[in-house]
């Protein structure tokens, strides 16, 4: 087995404010395992939030020694997949880059879609949201007209313009509406705004509190009838069987978790828990982005845009059609790499 990695800076369209920070570009990483042969492309976009970043990425890949002798059969590759969770935890975004790679090239060998490994039905995709980072009304309103075609949208708050974030908005659409406060609320803060959002067409509130403070989020949902999802709360599989007794549901991400491997998983779990689960990423390109639609057919709620908000993504794959996220024929992900 041979790895390749190749540092790339995400151009964002506009400077993508949330509640904690702000960017105008976006690095990632993208990975190439050869075996045999054949090729899987895999993708890091490490979170700051989750004490992941690309100097580390690297960092890990110069010293490790993939020479092993569990690297030389990728075919067993949940085999592989569990021990490079052990290997490198504390890089979620490498896990994921990793997994990423490894299911696209025995897909490949295979010569099936990713989504067919899974069994899933391809037509079951559901719509996407396409998320309106925070800025002046005057920005929210170019953003909500260039977001015209995707019929859910996704408003971050969290920030002390939120009332008129979606007064400009409602002026302009009556679309279905998803809140995401990325921890920015208090819980008094939070109820109060909730329960305002509940006469506006908002489907679910997203992490309204910071991450650990699971009575809060008790007390909140006990007096407000919109679901709340977790976020920063939700990493990984064992976070699952806490979250189902404060949340409604979870926001699962490849960088987060650790790939499609992992988050198969947590569908799993989450499912048998009753929890509404939402697919989710970080600002990704067309890699990571089409990996994790081939599993929405399995999902409530998408929230894959990362690969939208960026111009100069250097991949194609997925598509959205209407809102619906229209998955790749081709092996593997179904990824083909454009000229730039
Ligand atoms: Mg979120």
């Amino acid at each position: 087995m041979k790895i390749r990695y190749e540092k790339y800076n995400l151009k964002l369209r506009h400077t993508f404010t949330i509640a904690r920070e702000s960017m105008d570009v976006n690095r990632v990483l993208f990975i190439t395992l050869w075996d045999n042969g054949s090729f899987g492309t895999g993708e890091a976009s490490p979170s700051e939030r989750y004490k992941d970043s690309i100097d580390g990425i690297i960092e890990f890949i110069k010293n490790y020694e993939f020479k092993k002798p569990i690297f030389d059969n990728l075919n067993n590759f949940f085999e592989v997949s569990e021990f490079i969770k052990a290997e490198f935890e504390e890089s979620p975004s490498l896990r994921a880059a990793l997994e990423t790679a490894i299911l696209d090239l025995n897909c490949k060998k295979m010569k099936i879609p990713l989504y067919r490994y899974f069994g899933l039905n391809p037509h079951n995709t559901p719509q996407t949201s396409f998320t309106i980072g925070i800025a002046e009304s005057e920005i929210i309103r170019k953003k909500v007209c260039e977001a015209e075609k995707y019929p859910i949208l996704k408003i971050k708050m969290g920030f002390e313009n939120d009332y008129r974030i979606i007064e400009t908005i409602r002026q302009i659409t009556d679309k279905l509406i998803r809140v995401d406060a990325n921890e920015g609320w208090g819980r008094e803060e939070a109820l109060e705004k909730i329960q305002w959002l509940q006469a506006k067409n908002v489907e679910f509130v997203e992490q309204p509190i910071a991450a650990g403070n699971y009575d809060d989020v008790v007390w909140l949902r006990e007096r407000v009838n919109i679901p709340i999802i977790a976020d920063e709360d939700c990493r990984e599989f064992s976070d699952l069987f806490r979250l189902s007794e404060v949340y409604d549901g979870i926001n699962i991400k490849f960088m987060k978790c650790g790939g499609p491997l992992q988050a198969w998983k947590m569908i799993i779990a989450a499912r048998s828990l009753g929890l509404k689960i939402m697919l989710g990423c970080m600002i990704e390109s067309s890699v990571a982005i089409s990996a994790a639609a081939h599993l929405t057919p399995a999902v409530n709620f998408a929230d894959l845009d990362g690969n939208l908000l960026i111009t100069n993504d250097p991949f194609t794959g997925v598509k959205v059609v209407n809102g619906r996220l229209v998955l790749p024929e081709g092996p593997g992900i179904g990824l083909k790499r454009k000229n730039l």
